[in-house]
């Protein structure tokens, strides 16, 4: 039986709508890309004992006597023995110099070892590397010309990635990315309509949908309602807040939770696939900062993007994202 394909509007970003339809799970192979990538570990510049490849490190978080620090490289010294480093990009987007696209771009090395990947890290060490980012970016945000940051990570070479060691990228720049500007200004519209922001307003609804992966007591994992790929996933907090920056010690340990149960779901039902993931928060000082609800994109690389996908910003999804969902949920079992 052939089921009819179903176009669905992304409820935040009206501009970008997804075509489901099941008929093209059918065709003869969806393309998958796993990640095959071999290097020399001894010339990894993100390994732990390899520091002096990189520039001084801007952050870097150890524990010592049994308390977690956070510290900084000196131009003549590295700080050793850590577990999430933060450099410097040595290919930069953005720098201080470049008026026209003026900011930082930096590596989050996310864990000493080279062969440990995002599926299999640990729920503390997630912690540790978002409590580093966060850490991070409240001390760009000094700079009185960054409006705002964007973390990201790109993983395999479908992702984008162009080194195995695991590493995210945080860019904080004088200007707004288009697509969070897109839902801030989304966010304060329905605002203003409804007096609660867009997300909120959807989780009240995908609490207790189809869509539902997992939640704690802090972040709801859901699939997207109109995903641009099979399997796509939104970390939500469930209490409304503009940026993570004022996360609580247990809010960021919900949320590496969050995450990590999100990783080991697809690890289950997809393998060690390449992916996307970006943070999308409020820019620094917005007046409308108040109406945007932070949250975490994720995007598995189920298929290669064609031509009504990049032109048309119209996404064909081969599986349902409640069928998804429900693959995800009972994984996690
Ligand atoms: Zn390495
Ligand atoms: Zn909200
Ligand atoms: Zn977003």
């Amino acid at each position: 039986m052939v089921t009819l394909s179903e176009v669905r509007r992304d409820p935040i970003v009206r501009s970008r709508v997804s075509i489901i339809s099941p008929i093209r799970g059918l065709r003869p192979k969806e393309l998958t890309f796993v990640r095959h990538e071999t290097l020399n570990i001894s010339k990894c510049p993100f390994c732990r004992g390899n520091e002096e490849m990189t520039p001084p490190a801007t952050l870097v978080v150890k524990y010592e006597g049994g308390c977690l620090k956070f510290l900084r490289d000196s131009l003549n010294s590295t700080v050793g023995d850590w577990l999430v480093r933060i450099v410097p990009n040595k290919y930069p987007i953005f720098t201080r110099e470049s008026p026209n696209a003026y900011g930082y771009h930096e590596v989050v090395i996310e864990h000493p070892e080279h062969n440990v990947n995002i599926y299999d890290m640990s729920v503390e060490h997630l912690r540790l590397a978002f409590l580093a980012v966060f850490h991070r970016i409240k001390e760009l945000y000094n700079d009185p010309s960054i409006r705002h940051a964007y973390l990201f990570k790109n993983f395999g070479g479908g992702g984008g990635a162009s080194l195995p060691h695991p590493h995210m990228q945080l860019v904080a720049t004088s200007t707004i990315l288009p697509s969070v500007y897109e839902e801030l200004r989304y966010s304060k519209a329905i605002y203003g309509k409804l007096g609660n922001c867009p997300y909120c307003k959807l989780l009240e609804g995908e609490v207790s949908s189809p869509r539902l992966i997992y939640m704690n007591g802090e972040f709801a994992v859901i699939t997207s309602y109109a995903p641009r790929n099979s399997y796509e996933a939104w970390i939500l907090p469930l209490k409304h807040m503009s940026d993570p920056l004022k996360l609580s010690d247990g809010e960021t340990s919900a949320f590496a939770d969050a995450f990590s149960k999100l990783m080991n779901a697809y690890s289950k039902c997809l393998g060690t696939i390449n992916l996307n993931f970006w943070l999308h928060m409020s820019p620094k000082g917005s007046k409308h900062k108040s109406y945007y609800h932070w949250h975490l994109e994720v995007l598995p690389i189920t298929t290669l993007w064609g031509g009504l996908e990049k032109g048309g910003n119209a996404y064909v999804i081969a599986s349902s994202p409640e069928d998804s969902a429900n693959e995800l949920r009972e994984s996690l079992r």
